[in-house]
């Protein structure tokens, strides 16, 4: 398999979110204005990143947000 670098958000904590996703198998492509984080599993669920949030909440829920809706606690749906 070739290395590859995982990308690196601006944001620090949402930089966080990346690592974490980094580490669970997800992958991460750039969009025009967006980050995508892609599930490894079948579903492909998704999940875009704004490259520059300007809203504090949009972040808060984010870091809360990758867990609802796909496997990223681990479960398959
Ligand atoms: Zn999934």
């Amino acid at each position: 398999m070739e290395h590859v670098t995982r990308p690196k958000h601006r944001d620090k904590e949402l930089d966080e979110v990346f690592a974490e996703a980094w580490d669970k198998g997800w992958r991460i492509t750039r969009g025009k204005r967006y980050w995508k984080l892609w599930c490894p599993c079948e579903s492909k669920h998704l999940k875009s990143v704004k490259l520059t949030p300007s809203d504090p909440n949009y972040k808060k829920n984010l870091l809360h947000k990758p867990a609802s809706g796909t496997c990223w606690n681990g479960e398959q749906e």
